[in-house]
């Protein structure tokens, strides 16, 4: 049976047509689903007792098994889930003066392998649907029964290697008769698949692209990124102008500090070369050990760091720590085995 939240407002209504039925009843399948979270065709009161039948037939609705969730002192709540083949990802809600955001996974694991990430660590195993992804959002609405206005793809995995089934999942994150959210409210957060930078650029969609920098030279930036070596810092930072030069929109760019390794004055420098010409806001994420040996850097070399980049014009911010105390935190998320 399939999951029907693995289609988007029109492959459903393609597949409803295909299947004999009545396209227009898409609209009502997503405004049960997505506006009143209603996951069960039985109780789609506006629908037909026969057709709801049929419908419970052919389609599942399937959200992931919650296995854990932790709340921090922060407000950020993070979520376990489990999909019916028994793999996990972890997602997350961050709370903000202005939005409530939805940090969410893309992959089981990832591949990428950087040396400081804790998903990395843990080995990779397969990609989402686009059901699944949007499975976790729909899943933390219900638990917190509080509507998410903000996503990043941040969690667990690289959503360039989904493409896909990642936009797919953004067709409905956007849809106005799904989840609502704003295309300006969507980040996609890449370590530099350079093919699907260029891609999104093309895409019908205003979302924000954003790139784990982490390092400002291709050395450094190898050695902590082995995907650097396939993808070089030129050709990432050329697809970055493309796409800016398509969009119009600022990236942004994720930097995390680890102590005496790209948190010097000359890693400043080399990063404000790096970015000469880009319009970029530089969020300064504070490392949370992973256990990869990395340490975190002072809150002086962090603000010196910081202090150095606003004076070259960089937009740079320290970005406040959330959910530490629950491994929530940037990179902290993994795949667990139960
Ligand atoms: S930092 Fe991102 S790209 Fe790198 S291993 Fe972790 S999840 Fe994958």
């Amino acid at each position: 049976m399939e999951n029907i939240l693995d289609y988007d407002f029109n492959g459903l209504k393609s597949k409803l047509e295909s299947e004999g039925l009545e396209s227009y009843r898409a609209i009502q399948i997503f405004d049960w689903i997505y506006q009143k979270h209603i996951i069960s065709f039985a109780a789609m009161t506006n629908i037909s007792k026969q057709l709801r039948e049929s419908l419970s037939l052919k389609f599942s609705i399937d959200l992931p098994e919650l296995v854990k969730k932790s709340k921090s002192l922060d407000g950020t709540v993070k979520f376990l889930w489990k999909y019916k083949d028994g793999n996990t990802v972890e997602s997350v809600i961050l709370r903000y003066p202005d939005r409530i955001s939805g940090c969410i996974s893309s992959q089981v694991g990832c591949p990428l392998n950087c040396a400081f990430c804790a998903t990395g660590m843990s080995g990779y195993i397969r990609n989402l649907t686009s059901g699944e992804i949007i499975g976790q959002i729909l899943g933390m609405e219900i638990e917190e029964n509080e509507k998410i206005n903000n996503i990043v793809f941040m969690g667990m995995g690289e959503p360039m290697l989904n493409y896909d089934e990642v936009m797919r999942a953004i067709r409905v994150i956007t849809d106005p008769k799904a989840f609502k959210i704003s295309q300006r409210r969507v980040s996609v957060s890449t370590a530099g698949i350079v093919d699907g930078i260029i891609k999104m650029a093309n895409e019908p969609l205003d979302l924000v692209l954003s790139i784990s920098l982490h390092a400002p030279t291709d050395e450094k930036r190898s050695s902590i990124m082995p995907i650097n070596k396939k993808y070089n810092l030129k050709s990432l930072i050329e697809s970055v102008k493309t796409y800016q030069r398509i969009k119009n929109r600022r990236v942004t760019f994720e930097y995390i500090l680890f102590d005496h390794f790209n948190d010097t004055i000359e890693d400043a420098k080399n990063l404000v070369k790096l970015l000469e010409d880009i319009k970029c806001n530089v969020n300064l994420i504070r490392y949370n050990d992973t256990g990869s040996g990395f340490l975190k850097s002072t809150d002086q070399r962090a603000s010196e760091f910081e202090k150095f980049l606003k004076e070259n014009g960089i937009e740079a911010v320290i970005r406040a720590e959330k959910g530490a105390d629950i491994d929530a935190a940037c990179g902290q998320l993994r795949r667990r085995t139960l």
